[in-house]
């Protein structure tokens, strides 16, 4: 049976030391684990001012998973995925951050979801230190205002660490909001939902 492929997109904002960490933390979760599957990565750099870039291009140099895409100045995160998610060619899409605070060891069961018929798993966050007061309160107040102006519901702990069915991509791609927000966007399609939590690491 054909291998199915997944599409990893890392979106990354001046990430050059966590480029390789991240990159060999997946690929060794592959390798090891998962060789079931084929996989692609692709890194989306969004206008950084370091290195990354170069980062990005020594890796695709050393391994033909991997691909850039290159943004032409800092458009935000949201944009950055957006992007690569554009440029995937997998079966399903599983969006990560660059900087390790979304943990390879979780693919495993993000990818069983899948394969039991879920098109959407959604990573829920608790992290492994209390996070400082000023960005906790700042969460909840713009948590509150979105759920006071949305229709849809997007829960505070939820993260853009999340799995794709290639349906639900190509959905995402009809849309054409400039100013998005991309797990709100993925919240307001639909499809077939799961949560799943997991504990952040410090970055
Ligand atoms: N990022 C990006 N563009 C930006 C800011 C961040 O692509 O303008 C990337 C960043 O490199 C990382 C991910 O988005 O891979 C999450 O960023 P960060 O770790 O700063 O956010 P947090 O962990 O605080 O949610
Ligand atoms: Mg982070």
């Amino acid at each position: 049976m054909k291998k199915k492929l997944i599409s990893f997109i890392i979106p990354a904002y001046c990430e050059q030391d966590n480029l390789r960490p991240t990159y060999q933390a997946i690929n060794s979760m592959m390798v090891e684990n998962l060789p079931e599957y084929n996989w692609e990565i692709i890194f989306v750099d969004d206008g950084s001012s370091d290195n990354s870039v170069e980062f990005m291009m020594e890796l695709c140099r050393q391994d033909k998973n991997c691909s850039v895409v290159e943004l032409s100045r800092n458009f935000g995160k949201e944009i950055a995925l957006s992007a690569g998610v554009d440029y995937a060619f997998g079966d399903l899409v599983i969006c990560m951050d660059a900087d390790l605070q979304h943990p390879p060891n979780q693919i495993p069961d993000m990818l069983s979801y899948w394969e039991e018929g879920y098109e959407v798993v959604e990573m829920v966050r608790s992290h492994s230190e209390r996070e400082p007061w000023l960005r906790r309160t700042g969460s909840t107040i713009f948590y509150f205002i979105l759920k006071l102006i949305s229709s849809t519901e997007i829960l505070a702990k939820t993260t853009d660490f999340r799995l794709l069915d290639r349906k639900v991509v190509q959905s995402l791609r009809q849309v054409e909001e400039r100013q998005r927000m991309f797990r709100g966007i993925v919240d307001w399609l639909g499809f077939r939902k799961i949560r799943l939590n997991f504990i952040a690491p410090p970055r």
